[in-house]
């Protein structure tokens, strides 16, 4: 069995430059905003469909927004249902 030691290429971890932080920021401000526009138009959707609501994340999932139909939180997502 040969004992020689594998040799590893030490890579440096990637510094980010002042111009991908400042791409990073502009795409985390873009993203952020499409989320609050999302969400916007979801609770406008969700109050004229009446009957329906949106409330806060699925704790077993994270995966969405719980939804609140017929007297019971259902997560879109992993499909678990909750009695109000
Ligand atoms: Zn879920």
């Amino acid at each position: 069995m040969d004992s020689k030691p594998i040799r590893e290429r030490r890579r440096r971890p990637h510094e980010p430059t002042t111009r991908d932080l400042t791409d990073l920021n502009r795409r985390l401000y873009a993203t952020e905003r499409r989320l609050r526009q999302v969400e916007a138009a979801l609770n406008e959707v969700a109050r004229r469909s009446g009957g329906v609501s949106v409330s806060h994340p699925c704790t077993r999932c994270g995966g969405s927004l719980l939804v609140v139909v017929d007297g019971e939180l259902r997560c879109p997502a992993c499909g678990v249902r909750e009695r109000l």
